[in-house]
């Protein structure tokens, strides 16, 4: 699976000629192909999010920029002279190729991975109570490379974190040696405990014994304020589960803490207003904040350089060779589910 290849939407072969051409509203020239296997004539902007777009491709990308820079819809919208709903289109459409990109990433084998995860939290349409705003966000990144395994809010209730878990546990399956680190929840390696565990048999009489799967290790913080407490001091991050007897990482001594990923969370309260502190620009509902967040994955994975790697993290992590322009990301063909 190549990402910008053009495939016919029909059967999604890869062999096709040019059938003839035409000229979009902004003067750019674009192809009709014809596919050589069943003869279905397309536009090459089939199944891309640049489909039905009327906008030239220019104004789209600085769009986007101010929007992934911090400024908000509403001022955006004034500065450009576009409408709201336009706006909200192109992050839909944009954001869409996040599953794509997803699954690509996930086809790729990984020798090992450092994942810190964490939650930050921010307000959606009014003001609530912190435990029943439906604006937490989990955030899980690869620490070399910085490249966001997954990034999702909604309510902080057993789905959202299992739905996290669920990405790891798909990343564990391509990976030899994982380490998770957390300074949120407890439920993180609890969650992870529950889908992937092995049962150990010694042959010994009684119960046998559950582990986290091999070469997987799990590290959250121990919260709370120590000063007060009697008896040894307590290790700043414990392991919430029994691993696995045969697991070597633990050894291999790689410092344990969620420092970069607090790093990221700043800078994302930087760069989408809807996250910023004592803002009245709020996200109005879980839909829209997850589409800022959906557009936000994929600058900071595939388009833009990481201010310290100095590298894009999908190039960082090895499954792509170089980043991607917005305006290639424009041009990227949605995967349909009936791909092969
Ligand atoms: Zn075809």
């Amino acid at each position: 699976m190549m990402l910008q290849e053009i495939r016919c939407p029909q059967c999604h072969a890869l062999d096709k000629t040019k059938h003839m051409q035409y000229q979009v509203k902004s003067g750019e020239i674009r192809f009709i192909y014809a596919c050589k296997g069943c003869h279905n004539h397309f536009s090459e902007t089939k199944n891309t999010p640049l489909a039905g777009l009327r906008t030239n491709m220019d104004t789209i990308i600085k769009i986007m920029k101010s929007l992934n820079e911090g400024m908000s819809i509403n001022a955006t919208c004034r500065t450009f002279e576009v409408s709201r709903n336009t706006v909200r289109n192109w992050l839909d459409k944009l954001g869409s190729l996040k599953k794509t990109l997803l699954l690509y990433a996930q086809c790729q084998k990984f020798v090992s991975q450092i994942i810190e995860g964490d939650e930050l939290y921010t307000k959606v349409y009014k003001n609530t109570p912190q435990d029943e705003s439906q604006g937490w966000t989990i955030v899980l990144m690869e620490r070399a490379s910085r490249f966001i395994w997954h990034l999702k809010c909604g309510e902080k209730d057993h789905y959202l974190f299992m739905d996290a878990m669920g990405v790891v546990a798909q990343v564990i399956e391509t990976t030899q040696k994982l380490s998770l680190f957390t300074d949120g929840e407890r439920r993180y390696g609890n969650m992870l405990f529950e889908i992937c565990h092995e049962v150990i048999r010694t042959g010994k009489r009684g119960r046998p014994a559950k582990t986290l799967v091999e070469n997987v290790i799990v590290r959250v913080k121990n919260k709370g304020s120590q000063a007060h407490k009697k008896g040894p001091k307590r290790e700043k991050y414990q392991a919430p589960q029994p691993e696995h007897p045969a697991t070597t990482l633990a050894t291999e001594n790689h410092a344990i803490h969620a420092n970069h990923l607090e790093a990221f969370n700043s800078a994302l309260r930087r760069k989408l207003s809807c996250y910023r502190r004592r803002t009245n620009t709020y996200a109005k509902n879980t839909e829209r904040l997850q589409a800022r967040l959906n557009v936000q994955w994929i600058f900071h994975n595939f388009i833009c350089k990481h201010f310290t790697t100095k590298k894009v993290p999908a190039v960082a992590l090895g499954i792509v060779e170089k980043s991607f322009s917005i305006a290639q990301m424009f041009r990227m063909q949605v995967l349909s589910t009936a791909h092969p």
